[in-house]
Formats: C-alpha cells, structure tokens, sequence
C-alpha cells in the first residue's frame, strides 16, 4: 500500500506551447513543451516517483520492484501497462489522425490499438477541434481530399469549453485545435496514422511521415453516434475508466475514497491545491500534479480545493479465456467464457520429434484460426494459459524439462507471445486438470483438494486453500511418485517402488500380462485375441464383473495399492476432496466404492477422524484446458 507522487516524462513537439510551465508547474528546462506524460510505463518515456523512498526510480522499475500484483486484479488482462495519460498544451493545431483498433492493431502492428479521451482543462475563447465526420463520406471522397487538401470541410468541427469531455474510440478522425489544454487518457499504445499535417516540417526541415493506406484500413467514415453513457464515470471503456472528484474548498473541503484491490489510482490534479494523505503518506499538492496510488491501498482522503480526475481499470465484460493442453501425441485447445464452459474447441497431433518452435507456431495458428472461426476478436481474451507434461518454470514461463514431448529449457511464454500479444501462464498439465476440476468439475466449492490422475503414468495436483500448492523450490510435487513399496517394482523415473508403479495404467497392464502367463484358462486371453499385448485395463475391468478369477486377484491388489497412496495423501493432507482423474477413472464407482471401504481403516485415526471425499474428475479431457484458462487468475 502506497501513495507516491509522480514527476512527468517531457515531450517538446513543435506544435507546443508554454502553457504547462507557466501555470501548471512543470519543471522544464526546454524551450517548447508540448506534453508531460502524466502516467506512463511507456518505453519512449516513463514517470519518475517523486516522493518516498525510491524517489527517482522509474514507475516501471518500481512496478517490477513491488510486483505486478499492485497494479491491481483488473489488469492481469493486460500484457503490459494498461494506460498512458499525458498533459497536452497545443498551442498549435496538431495533425489530423486516427489509431487503430485492437484488432487491426495487433494483426499488423503487434500491439494494442488505442482509444482515448480528452478531458479539456482550458482553451481560449474560440477554440476548437476536430471529431469525425460530418457526414458518411465513401473511401474514394476521403482518399480523394486527403490528395486534394480538402480534408478539414468534410470534418466535424467542435466548439469547446473548459471542462468539455469526448471520447475518441479507434477508428475515429481526429484532431485537437490551437490554444487548447488538455488532459488525455488513452490505451498504452502508440500507433498512431496521421492523414493531414497542414503541410508543416518539423527541425529538420523535413514533412512528418503521413500513414494515408493505413488509415483508410481504419478509419469509420461514418459521423459519430454516442452508443452509450458512461454515467456516474467520466468515461467508461474496456480499458480504462474515469471519474471526477471536485472540492470548491469552501462548501465542501474534505473527501475521502477507498482503493480496493482490483485497480491502482491515478490522480490527476487539474485545479487547486491541499493535501493528500493515505495511511501514514501526507503529501501537498498542486495544480499539475499527479499521484499514484496502488491497488489495495485503502482509504485516502483530500483536503482543500481541488478539481482532479481519477483513472482506475475496471472489468472487461465477457471476458474470453484460452486454455491449451501440450500432450504427447495431442495438442487441445478450448475457449472458456466466465462460467468456465469451455465453447469451443480443436486440437492438433503432436509428436516428440516436432521441434518446440514448430509446435508453438502452430499453437498460435490453431488458436487463431479457432478465434476466426467463433468470431471472436484477440482482445476479447484476457490471457492464455497451457499446461505441459513436465516441470515448468511458472514465473519465468519456461518448461525446464518435458519427458513426454522431450522439451529442455524451452521459453514457451515468451515465443507464444510473438503470435499472441496477450497475458500468457503455463503450468504443469497435472495442476492444470487439478485447477480445472476445481474450477468446473468436481471440485467446484472445494478448498482443499488432492487429485490424482491414473493413466500412462501417475500425475497428481495439490490445492490448499483453494489455491494450487508448488512448493517454494523448482520441480513441484510427485504425487506418483511417492515410495509405496520400498525396493518395489521398478519406475519410469528409474527409481523403485513408486505408486505410479503400480497404479498407473501401464503397471495394470504389466501384471494382468503376468497373471495370463500363469492362468492360461482366464477370459483375458479370448479378450486380447490370444495376444497379451493387446490387453487393455478395460478387459481387466470386464473381466472382473464377468467373475474372471485373475482379474478380480489383479483389480483387488490394484485398488489396495491405490487406497496406500490415498491413505498417504489423506495422512499428510487431510483434504476435503480427493479427485481421481485420467483413462482408469471412467470405471467410476465400479473402481471408487471398494478403495472407501478400504480408506476407513487405512487412515490415521480412523472412525476418529474425518474422511475426505473420493470423487472422479467431471470434465474428463475437458479439464486440463479448463484448468489451464484458469492460470491466468492464480
Ligand atoms: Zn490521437
Ligand atoms: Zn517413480
């Protein structure tokens, strides 16, 4: 929790004034300035903290400092810094131009597009700027007077007032007149195409760049309507919001507000002066200055006069989540809306021999191409998440190691930002299905939950508190691989004795071929076709219901093997839930009814304590895109 004051990154465009020296105290040496960039993580100029102990260091210094978690809940949707607002004094007209929107935008230019909006704090009598269209006019006429100079007739001309407000969605002409001050909010994005620059040259003598293709791609030649209010806010849009606080320091003189954790505060002051005090931070201001408050901070409050805008990140409404799922031999990929149905989906063969690039090139084509096909624009998802069979880097998104798909130190958050410029989390793919249950399957309202999922090997998840358990040190837990039988059969990870020897899919299989060696009457044999190599765990199952001996035997010393493990997770955890997913748990309660019984007396305490639950996973291969879409929150 946090209240700093922030010092503005200077911007001396040509068309600038003297305006935000003389009256709103920037502390600028130059001749022009044109823009003090108020709020900003940009990389063309950032702001510097101006009070408390890292008084100097750059915003996105500290913001990596602290940790991304003060920039509150709302903004994990964004990749980087959601906003940029900017102090403007046009003394000049500034050239005609138009941003594109986040779709165009991040199809070709690999970032976000931009939305803004113009808060006026002063002008001079007269003054005005441009806004859309007048009328709908056709391409043709709109390239043919940007080649003719004719531009400006066709534009819709604005009379402003101090206090004024208008919001400029992509894709909307724009232009801010001389002798106008404004404060200007906008998505942190600087892809701007200028259209018409009133034939000026800038110091070096040289016209500005003007973007005309560009800007007939995506410009809205139609004039604007305004679809809807924004009220009680300033403004309201997807990625930002605005309010105003006004004290006349007469009548009212006090005011106080709460910053809770799902966004960080901007302040703007545009009139007055007083203090401002959060916690044990009391600090004075004036007009001009800026404050940043970190989500979570609480109560602040001002005392004085003031007239100041205050930006926050609200929700994005109908959020879409993208879950994917690396697997040996499968790739899936699903789209999850907020009740964590998962709407669509596709998947692609993956194999250990497809070079890690490749496979990551073709994750963003698939999840493009799905997106296209559902018709639903990238910026309508808030985040990526994948889980990979294998120990993951969470933080640093990197897979250390992957057995199944032979993947070492690979960078796999970083190469599918290149074709997804969203928030992209990886996981480990047991976690992922943990998750996924947790969140739409059988572990819905659970808050302690173990899972274990028995297929080719034995993979497991934790969750304490309803949130996933990693453990402190890179590698994350093994629940298969806990030690049941010491010296036992021997594991995939070449050690000896390990649960997944015994319960995975794979061990069932070893020793029902032993049994048929032995028992060459069995049912298994006209099952597999005489052949022992055809034998699934579905025939043992079958076998056993059908009253074949050996099957019974096998099925009666895998589920004892099975309720060890369990009653070892049951004695370490004591969870509410135990989920058991992967191939084997499609028995269902065939498999799950006899290991209860057994847990009654295989745990710590038994009647004295209090048994977990032992469910089967819900959403079956379901779950590990689910989970995955999930990451993003944790
Ligand atoms: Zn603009
Ligand atoms: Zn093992």
């Amino acid at each position: 929790m946090a209240l700093l004051k922030l010092n503005p990154s200077f911007k001396d465009y040509l068309w600038g004034g003297h305006r935000l020296v003389e009256e709103y105290h920037k502390k600028y040496e130059g001749e022009i300035l044109a823009e003090s960039w108020e709020l900003s993580c940009h990389p063309d100029g950032s702001s510097v903290l101006a009070s408390g102990e890292e008084t100097g260091m750059s915003l996105p210094d500290y913001i990596e400092k602290r940790g991304k978690e003060i920039l509150g809940e709302n903004c994990k949707r964004f990749l980087n810094f959601p906003v940029l607002i900017k102090l403007i004094d046009a003394k000049d007209n500034l050239s005609i131009q138009v941003h594109p929107n986040n779709a165009y935008a991040l199809k070709n230019e690999g970032q976000y597009g931009k939305t803004e909006m113009w808060y006026i704090m002063d002008c001079k009598p007269g003054a005005y700027l441009y806004y859309g269209f007048k009328e709908e006019i056709t391409k043709e006429e709109f390239a043919k007077r940007i080649k003719e100079d004719t531009l400006l007739e066709v534009l819709n001309k604005v009379y402003v007032q101090k206090g004024d407000i208008l919001f400029i969605e992509a894709g909307t002409i724009h232009a801010i007149g001389k002798d106008i001050v404004i404060a200007e909010i906008q998505q942190n994005s600087n892809v701007t195409y200028r259209v018409y620059d009133y034939g000026r040259v800038g110091k070096d003598g040289k016209k500005r760049d003007l973007h005309i293709e560009k800007a007939l791609a995506v410009t809205e030649r139609v004039p604007i309507i305004k679809s809807k209010s924004s009220y009680p806010h300033v403004a309201e849009c997807d990625y930002f919001r605005v309010d105003r606080l006004y004290l006349d320091g007469t009548i009212t003189n006090q005011l106080s507000g709460v910053i809770g954790k799902e966004s960080f505060a901007h302040i703007l002051i545009m009139e007055g002066e007083g203090t401002i005090q959060c916690g044990d931070t009391i600090l004075s201001y004036q007009k001009g200055d800026s404050f940043f408050l970190e989500a979570g901070s609480g109560t602040y409050e001002v005392k004085g006069s003031c007239e100041a805008l205050v930006t926050t990140i609200g929700e994005k409404a109908n959020p879409i989540r993208i879950g994917v799922d690396i697997g040996g031999t499968m790739t899936k990929i699903g789209l999850i809306n907020t009740e964590q149905q998962l709407f669509a989906k596709t998947s692609f063969q993956t194999n250990a021999k497809q070079p890690w690039k490749e496979v990551v090139k073709e994750i963003g084509k698939q999840i493009q191409n799905l997106l296209q096909q559902e018709n639903i624009a990238l910026d309508q998802c808030i985040g990526v998440g994948v889980g990979v069979p294998g120990t993951v880097d969470k933080k640093n998104g990197i897979v250390l190691y992957s057995n199944n798909i032979l993947w070492e130190n690979v960078p796999l958050q970083k190469e599918l930002e290149q074709y997804l410029p969203i928030p992209i989390a990886i996981a480990n793919d047991a976690d992922c299905a943990l998750l996924g249950e947790m969140a739409g399957g059988s572990g819905k309202q659970y808050e302690d939950v173990v899972m274990l999922t028995l297929g080719t090997g034995v993979g497991g998840g934790i969750a304490i508190d309803g949130k996933l358990y990693d453990g402190k040190l890179m590698g994350g837990s093994e629940l298969g691989h806990c030690v049941i039988v010491e010296d036992g059969e021997p594991c995939s990870c070449g050690r000896k004795g390990c649960l997944e020897a015994y319960v995975s899919a794979t061990a069932l299989i070893r020793d029902g071929k032993r049994s048929m060696e032995q028992e060459k009457e069995s049912v298994l044999w006209e099952k597999c076709k005489y052949d022992c190599n055809n034998l699934t765990p579905e025939m043992i199952f079958e076998g056993e219901q059908e009253g074949d001996r050996i099957s019974k035997e096998l099925l009666e010393r895998y589920r004892k093997k099975l309720a060890t493990g369990i009653a070892n997770l049951v004695n370490l955890f004591r969870p509410q839930l135990i989920v058991i997913g992967g191939g084997i748990s499609i028995q269902g309660e065939n498999l799950l009814a006899p290991i209860r019984e057994m847990l009654e007396t295989m745990c710590f305490g038994k009647a004295h304590g209090e048994l977990p639950e032992l469910k089967i996973a819900s959403l079956g291969n379901d779950a590990g895109m689910i989970g995955a879409s999930n990451l993003i929150f944790c």
